[in-house]
């Protein structure tokens, strides 16, 4: 009889299971585990042989694709440009070319077991009495927000619960148009919380690109047809009943639907009606190109341009604009956007502050995660008609930090503010935020307003479904990196199939393996970060030259099924500077935070989806001691299995250790970390030594640190 197996190797052995990472791993333990369940003896061998098999893959991941994999029919086909449209850079690929594995689809699928599967089940605005399902209850933008996540994460689950879900919702709006082409709730008979949102063309705007999606999924026939009496109706109307209030803001959102139908119809009405808007829209390039919000606003000053989604939605207003207007200028007005955004209310996470509208630098003001997912979207999109691999860069920021690290870690609860330095997440009035409530950065189900509540769910999904591109030489792009199989047509319309297997952003490796249905020439770019000095990559043996970070490399070969391509990107530690001078620790695409212990306290609402305060147990006013010179010195990286849940406190997958020293006149000012001193700071605290783990793995953190002063010799 073997000795028990020690309590720890079952959920390190279960986390090898359910990691999917390693397909071959997966199978060893799946077919070990169905040889020995008669006796015990056998299970402990079993687990036994498990574990060892775990460690083995864990130590040295071993690739799938040992049987050969065929390539499956793309669901739709890509549709570029049509004239006088721009041409884009890329192309996004139809909902369904692209499938999460590894840790993105667990990711996936533990938000479709959270909040994001089961919402409509509880929450009254998402109910049978919603507008958009007929009835007489929340009839403005929460159902279409909902789905627009929704329709992307059922498809890429292939879950049938979830697509039941969906179909009872967009049946309703394909069935119940009215004759004059109007969509969406009985605008005589739904519940608003203002008059004027009974005539707002905004949550229509939702819906079309919910309709879009689901179309790319599933070609039903009657979508196409909707789209088009939808848009005639919005042109007969457009100069009677023009964009207001965030319609006028958020009027990219119609233009990207009005060109997905106009690409497959080619119908002049359709850019007609889009050149009938422009007009009635916020002028955003000019907003930013005269910028005048350089600090954190007033109360007073608030308004919908200052709003912090309106803002991430913007990003992308002028591009879309742009490939219409083929005015260069517009097209490339992102630029300024994000030099001036950056330089006043640029954070760590990747975001842009604001609590909810422009709050400057300070990493305890707050960012909402509307904005969150817009900005993600944003960056999508820009992506695709500049082909500029910096927003790749800029878009896994926010993914792979600000997105994960404001949700409990199993997304059953949501804050509606997150802060870089966030040390007490609790209901506490006189909060510095500039208009938002005391209860904005809580874990919760409708924290402040429950707009994210309804908007959140668009997040991962639509990061899965746009890792890959098409691009105009008929080839592929991988534009940012997470274990994923995408199937497309390429040069010659050839069916191909790619398994990236990768635990990035956590590991440094990247393994492409190759299938076309015939070996076919065709174009493979990757996306090789700023931040990646030194990586190397291999293809089929042999090593490339010249891959220079910030650029797309080009492999142009012919492929033929099972060639392979490693991409190793160095993950050195390093250090960039924020505001008054502090100090943010990255490591690849992550930035990296302070470890604090967490006391959650159910304040509201019932498990699953109560509310909770989160507490510190532990200190979070450091410095940090880092040799300035090189930073990498001053870190020592311990890796971890990625299991179930890298992103949370315990699951970390990397930590790295520092010296630190506290610094007691840093306090807790009405509930956030208080004014940060300028560095460098003398410290006579005791040298310490504290753990750092990924932004997005934390509840609580210290992210942007004062640097300590190096005492004299
Ligand atoms: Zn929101």
């Amino acid at each position: 009889m073997g000795t028990p197996l020690p309590e720890k190797g079952i959920p390190m052995l279960k986390r090898t299971i359910n990691s999917n990472l390693l397909g071959r791993c997966r199978s060893t333990l799946l077919k070990v585990g169905n040889a020995g369940t008669s006796v015990r003896a056998g299970i402990v061998l079993t687990l036994l042989l498990a574990l060892l098999a775990s460690l083995r893959c864990a130590s040295k991941p071993q690739p799938v694709h040992q049987a050969r994999v065929t390539p499956k029919a793309p669901a739709a086909r890509v549709h570029w440009n049509r004239s006088p449209l721009i041409p884009t850079g890329f192309a996004p690929l139809p909902l369904g070319s692209i499938k999460p594995q590894g840790w993105l689809r667990q990711q996936l699928q533990t938000q479709a077991d959270g909040l994001s599967g089961h919402l409509d089940e509880f929450w009254p605005d998402l109910g049978p009495n919603s507008g958009w399902l007929g009835g007489i209850g929340e009839s403005w933008e929460r159902g279409p927000y909902f789905l627009d996540g929704l329709v992307p994460l059922a498809y890429l689950l292939e879950d049938p619960r979830l697509i039941a879900k969906v179909k009872k919702w967009v049946n309703w709006t394909l069935e119940n148009q009215r004759p004059d082409g109007a969509i969406g709730p009985d605008k005589s008979r739904g519940k608003f919380q203002h008059s004027w949102q009974a005539e707002d063309w905004w949550p229509n705007m939702v819906m079309l690109k919910v309709l879009t999606q689901y179309h790319e999924a599933t070609d039903d026939p009657r979508v196409i047809p909707l789209m088009q009496r939808y848009f005639d109706y919005h042109l007969k109307y457009a100069a009677q009943r023009p964009l207001i209030e965030w319609a006028s803001y958020r009027w990219a959102e119609e233009l990207l639907s009005i060109y997905w139908l106009y690409n497959r119809t080619g119908e002049p009405r359709l850019l007609e009606l889009a050149r009938a808007l422009h007009p009635q829209a916020f002028d955003w390039k000019s907003h930013f190109a005269n910028f005048s919000y350089k600090e954190k606003i007033q109360k007073k000053d608030a308004s919908l341009k200052t709003h912090v989604v309106n803002n991430a939605m913007a990003l992308k207003s002028s591009a879309v604009w742009g490939l219409l207007s083929g005015d260069e200028s517009d097209k490339k007005a992102i630029y300024k956007m994000l030099e001036v955004m950056d330089q006043y209310h640029g954070q760590a996470n990747g975001l842009h502050a604001g609590d909810e509208h422009y709050a400057g630098r300070d990493p305890s003001q707050g960012s909402e995660l509307c904005s969150v997912v817009e900005a993600m979207f944003s960056f999508e999109q820009l992506i695709a008609i500049l082909g500029d691999p910096s927003f790749g860069d800029r878009w896994e920021r926010i993914a792979f930090n600000a997105l994960p690290a404001t949700f409990k870690p199993d997304m059953w609860a949501h804050q509606y503010d997150q802060q870089v330095n966030q040390v007490l997440c609790s209901v506490l009035p006189g909060r510095n935020w500039t208009t938002n409530g005391p209860d904005s950065n809580i874990f919760g189900l409708e924290p402040n307003f429950g707009c994210c509540t309804a908007n959140m769910h668009q997040g991962w999904p639509k990061f899965a479904s746009h890792l890959w591109m098409a691009t105009p030489d008929q080839g592929l792009v991988a534009v940012a990196y997470a274990p994923s199989r995408v199937d497309a047509y390429v040069r010659g319309g050839v069916e191909v199939a790619i398994i990236e297997e990768t635990e990035y952003p956590f590991r440094e490796g990247i393994q492409f393996t190759v299938y076309p249905a015939s070996p076919v020439t065709f174009p493979l770019l990757l996306r090789i970060p700023t931040w990646a000095e030194g990586a190397t990559l291999t293809v089929a043996e042999s090593q490339e030259s010249d891959v220079k970070p910030g650029t797309f490399h080009k492999i142009a070969r012919e492929w033929k099924p099972g060639d392979k391509v490693r991409l190793v990107v160095p993950m050195k530690p390093r250090i960039t500077r924020h505001y008054r001078n502090s100090v943010v620790v990255e490591r690849g695409p992550l930035a990296f935070a302070l470890k604090v212990g967490e006391d959650w306290k159910k304040i509201k609402g019932e498990e699953p989806h109560a509310d909770w305060e989160v507490h510190p147990t532990t200190p979070w006013n450091y410095g940090l001691e880092i040799d300035a010179v090189n930073p990498s010195t001053s870190f020592s990286v311990e890796q971890r299995p990625v299991g179930e849940a890298p992103f949370s406190p315990e699951g970390a997958p990397v930590m790295l250790r520092v010296k630190a020293r506290r610094l007691p006149a840093w306090k807790l000012v009405a509930g956030s970390a208080g004014p940060m001193p300028m560095s460098p700071v003398p410290s006579k605290e005791p040298e310490e030594t504290v753990t750092l783990i990924p932004y997005g793995s934390t509840n609580l953190r210290v992210t942007a640190f004062p640097e300590i002063l190096p005492l004299g010799p």
